[in-house]
């Protein structure tokens, strides 16, 4: 049927309520629940894209990429702890529980991580065995939920990270619904299997910051003072945050920004709580600045981290180091059409239609049936990992992220990937100029700070 009235007018999208909007009001009025979905914020944000970095040339003089050397050695931890983590370059695994990963997934990190030599870190839920093996540095997380958390995992561990919160869901818990509480997990946290696990917002611990230099205290005292303590939180407050961690002891503090994923947590959350990466690595940076304390106490962020460039972009803005997870699990196979089995292509593309999705576009990691095998307890979904090949996938893409970060570094003229400063970048928006505080291209204006 032709409208009579068939203008441009009459399929004219509402800015208010987009197609989009309307299937998601309409869908929270079908089943009066909101969406619980894993990844992080699909919204565009400012981030490192909104940064570039004006390299050498006349003015300053390059590096020679293929004569000159570029260091990469990152230490975190040497202001309390005897046995600071030494790693080769400066990107870290960031924190994914077992139960929302398989334990060939948390394999595959480990293995990759030890393969480059950095550091992988384990998440709710406590440590398998299989990750302490496969990796040489491992970070244990205690956590608010407490969940799988073993003293015994505590020393055997080679750095402590206090999870506060985490980008994804700052001021939020953690879930992890029924379909993913294998007897395994159920079992590591001695909790029942097949039901819902929501994990708590905040330590029972702890109801302030004095109590957390006690806790720091007391896992200071467990692990014999010899392994650094990080405290991690999702970026929101993050001067007072960074000051606060730094006076109750932390040696390293790891800022987590507002593109941070998760295995599962409300949509609300992971769109509309927390500030994105860009303006926290610059805040944390301040902060610790303002305390004295930079060279002392270490910064990693993370939250969207996806390429070389956007390493150098943090490091360049303060931070030493940087934690990756989407982005792994994107190397180990996520959201690919097909899974690899004795060299052949396996098409899972039906897999992504029963989630209602497609490769390229899943963020279904909360419902237990990823089509790749990695955030499943399935025993049958769990095979399409090959933690070996999964683990090769995620070494290639570490050494390809350190190949470009030391590129733009040299290109700097920076013969030390942690030589890079503010004074490498302009922005190309004014949100980021004023975010990032460095000037907006071809203009020495940064926006709140200079006329
Ligand atoms: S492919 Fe698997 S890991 Fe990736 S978003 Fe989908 S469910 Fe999550």
């Amino acid at each position: 049927m032709v409208l009579d009235h068939a203008d441009s007018s009459s399929l004219r999208e509402s800015a208010t309520f987009p197609t989009e909007m309307i299937s998601h009001v309409q869908s929270m009025a079908r089943t009066g629940r909101y969406e619980i979905r894993g990844w992080g914020a699909k919204r565009h944000v400012p981030s490192f894209d909104d940064l570039t970095f004006i390299t050498a040339s006349l003015s300053r003089y390059p590096l020679e990429g293929y004569r000159e050397r570029c260091e990469t050695k990152t230490v975190l931890g040497n202001r309390f702890a005897s046995k600071p983590l030494e790693l080769d370059i400066p990107i870290t695994i960031a924190g994914m529980s077992f139960g929302s990963l398989s334990a060939a997934a948390k394999d595959s990190l480990g293995r990759a991580a030890t393969a480059v030599g950095t550091s992988t870190t384990t998440g709710d839920g406590g440590m398998t065995q299989e990750e302490r093996r496969s990796s040489k540095l491992l970070v244990y997380q205690c956590l608010p939920s407490r969940y799988g958390f073993n003293p015994e995992h505590l020393r055997m561990a080679d750095a402590i990270e206090v999870v506060v919160g985490q980008g994804a869901k700052p001021g939020g818990g953690g879930m992890l619904l029924g379909q993913k509480v294998s007897d395994r997990v159920a079992g590591m946290r001695t909790l029942p299997t097949g039901v819902d696990q929501r994990s708590a917002s905040r330590h029972p611990d702890w109801t302030g910051p004095d109590d957390l230099t006690i806790k720091i205290g007391e896992l200071r005292e467990a692990t014999n003072w010899e392994k650094p303590i990080y405290v991690k939180f999702g970026a929101t407050r993050v001067a007072n945050d960074v000051k606060l961690a730094i006076a109750a002891g932390a040696d390293v503090v790891v800022v987590d920004g507002m593109q941070g994923g998760t295995g599962a947590t409300q949509d609300v959350f992971i769109e509309h709580t927390g500030i994105p990466t860009l303006p926290a690595v610059r805040l944390a940076a301040e902060a610790i600045r303002e305390v004295g304390m930079t060279g002392k106490v270490q910064l990693i962020v993370s939250g969207g981290i996806r390429t070389g460039a956007d390493i150098a972009k943090a490091l360049a803005l303060g931070a030493d180091a940087v934690s990756i997870g989407v982005a792994s699990l994107i190397a180990l196979g996520c959201n690919s059409a097909f899974y690899e089995s004795d060299g052949e292509q396996i098409d899972v593309t039906a897999g992504y239609t029963a989630l209602g999705t497609a490769p390229g576009f899943c963020h279904e990691c909360q419902s237990g049936a990823c089509p790749v095998g990695i955030t499943t307890q399935d025993p049958e979904l769990s095979k399409r990992l090959d933690p070996e090949l999964g683990a090769l996938r995620l070494t290639n893409y570490l050494k390809a992220l350190t190949m470009e970060l030391t590129t733009l570094a040299r290109a700097c003229g920076k013969n030390d990937v942690h030589h890079l400063e503010p004074e490498d970048l302009v922005a190309l928006t004014i949100e980021a100029a004023a975010m990032a505080k460095v000037p907006l291209a071809g203009t020495s204006w940064i926006p709140g700070q200079s006329f």
